[in-house]
């Protein structure tokens, strides 16, 4: 298709300038007026329960202790999705339940990709089969998965040919090899969609401040009625009071619980995966592969992901910890099953980054089985406060509603609006449209790289991004990444990034692809945040 080059929109309603993300001033805030809602942690989960609650008209206060989605929000596979493999659960061991969480999981990713259509895209992904029955399993079971989606299918699954497979993953191993089946899936960045939920939420009235604490609950009448925060860059200790406290800490839910009853029993077991990074020419053609089936009977992904590659993931039991790494085992198993399926294995020097995070796993023996089956859980303590646990990602949503329907039921809150979160684009999806990237590069003479990567991780906001620095901020922060010195003040005027992995990590992804450029941007990206405005 030939590039539509135009003027490109104007600064118009599309365009709202992003507000509500000063920290110094929403820190005035949490201490002068009593909130409906207050939200520990600023992961997926609690970034979706602000957006649910500021958007139904209560008043809502967010506090997270480090960075927004530094926890398990940015160390995910980056996939919104069912889950074929809860899929292949639900096929082996004809489960219904499973299947319809598979269901209402791809009703969500249609969702998703409406509401964020800069950040969330489908992903062609293929899987290699080594025998004509192989084939036909995968072939059967990605029907069903098509058929899961109904009308939230974004492409359907289909046969591939030997060639096909190999056009698309030429590392593939080859011996044995028949074809494969492709299917699609979303794939998403999601640290950058975490900061588009609070920015969303934030113009709709929550005020969100990071490095924010939740060192005990306050309590009134025997009731949860606020939280004790300890503000990390003052050293400050202050309360901030709500009339309902949602506790959505992903992992660290257990200790949040014991803060209301030191009594609870533990309702989750964390499982620690880990991810590598490669160069892009792992995953060269666009298309993600889903290895079927690794020594330990689990599946892997290597997906392409912002111009590189990375794969993932491991499933090791582990301690709740804010910062999990991965270990030297759980690498060399990643690079001996990728060994396994490619005509020759990566080896450590192929290796650019590594990542672990935990997931917030429901222990199978804490609630009910139903709710097992669900992967997430709502609770209401002794004395009111609501934890939402488990889940996954691409649910975040879903949970959110849930968890906002519990809190005000409990705490008998008046909400002046119904969820609206179905239909409500996030910041940087107003006035969004396919081909801004290419406007954005006619416009500003961008390379397309650099281009791609500002409409896919700020939307229509990169416009403004663009605007503020005057054209001075076009430079690369790191050797060929698209990632550029412009996002370091954007980040901490717009996006409450303070300090340089703030950048790094969460706000661009460098620290993610490529651990030896972050730490080569880093003076750099020190000096721009230290920059006057
Ligand atoms: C390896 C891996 C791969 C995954 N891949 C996918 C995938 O591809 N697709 C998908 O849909 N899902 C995936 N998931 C699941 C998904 O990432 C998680 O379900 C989701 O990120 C959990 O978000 P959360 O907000 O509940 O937890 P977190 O992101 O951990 O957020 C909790 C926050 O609470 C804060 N906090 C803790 N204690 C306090 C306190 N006392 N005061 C203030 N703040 C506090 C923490 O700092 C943290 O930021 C994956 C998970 C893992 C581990």
């Amino acid at each position: 298709m030939a590039a539509r080059v135009h003027a490109g929109p104007e600064l118009g309603d599309g365009f709202r300038p992003v507000s509500g993300m000063d920290r110094a001033e929403n820190l005035v805030r949490l201490q002068r007026k009593q909130f409906d809602l207050l939200v520990i942690g600023g992961g997926a989960t609690g970034a979706g329960v602000a957006l649910d609650a500021a958007t139904r008209g209560l008043s809502v206060a967010l506090v997270e202790r480090d960075d927004f989605a530094s926890g398990t929000s940015s160390r995910s596979t980056k996939l919104v999705h069912g889950g074929v493999r809860y899929l292949e659960a639900a096929l082996t061991q004809f489960d219904r339940a499973q299947f319809h969480l598979v269901r209402e999981a791809l009703a969500e990713r249609a969702i998703l990709l409406r509401i964020a259509p800069h950040l969330v895209h489908p992903l062609r992904t293929v899987v290699p089969a080594y025998s004509p029955v192989q084939a036909i399993f995968y072939r059967v079971g990605l029907w069903l998965y098509d058929r899961a989606a109904g009308k939230a299918a974004i492409g359907r699954s289909h046969f591939l040919s030997r060639k096909k497979m190999l056009a698309s993953f030429p590392r593939l191993r080859r011996r044995g090899l028949v074809g494969g089946v492709a299917y699609y899936d979303g794939q998403f960045d999601d640290a950058r969609m975490a900061i588009a939920l609070l920015v969303t939420a934030a113009r709709a009235g929550a005020a969100i401040v990071n490095r924010a604490e939740i060192t005990s609950l306050l309590q009134n009448a025997g009731r949860i009625a606020g939280g004790c925060v300890y503000d990390r860059l003052s050293g400050r200790t202050f309360e901030v009071r709500a009339r309902a406290v949602v506790n959505a800490t992903g992992p660290g839910s257990d200790a949040l619980r014991r803060m209301e009853n030191p009594d609870a029993a533990p309702l989750l077991a964390p499982s620690r995966g880990t991810h590598l990074a490669f160069d892009r020419t792992w995953a060269p053609r666009g298309d993600g592969l889903l290895i079927p089936k690794t020594s330990d009977g689990r599946v892997l992904f290597l997906l392409p992901w912002q111009g590189c590659s990375i794969a993932g993931t491991t499933d090791i039991a582990t301690e709740p910890s804010p910062s999990p790494e991965p270990s030297n085992g759980e690498i060399d198993y990643l690079l001996g099953q990728l060994g396994e399926w490619l005509e020759q294995a990566p080896d450590r020097a192929a290796v650019r980054a590594t990542w672990a995070g935990l997931r917030p796993l429901i222990a199978a023996n804490a609630v009910r089985t139903a709710d097992v089956v669900r992967e997430h859980h709502v609770e209401v303590g002794p004395k009111g406060l609501v934890t939402i646990a488990g889940g996954k990602w691409t649910t975040y949503r879903l949970m959110a509603e849930e968890t906002v329907d519990r809190a005000i039921q409990t705490a008998a809150l008046t909400a002046h609006d119904p969820c609206r979160t179905r239909d409500l684009v996030l910041a940087g999806a107003e006035g969004f449209h396919e081909q801004w990237a290419e406007a954005l590069a006619a416009r500003h003479h961008l390379d397309g790289d650099i281009a791609d990567h500002l409409a896919q991780a700020y939307g229509a906001l990169a416009e403004n991004l663009l605007a503020e620095s005057g054209g001075n901020g076009t430079r690369r922060l790191a050797g060929n990444h698209p990632y550029i010195e412009a996002e370091v003040g954007w980040a901490r005027r717009h996006e409450m990034a303070i300090t340089a992995d703030d950048v790094l990590a969460r706000r661009t992804r460098l620290a993610f692809l490529d651990a030896a450029a972050a730490v080569a941007a880093r003076p750099r990206v020190e000096e721009l945040l230290a920059a006057p405005d």
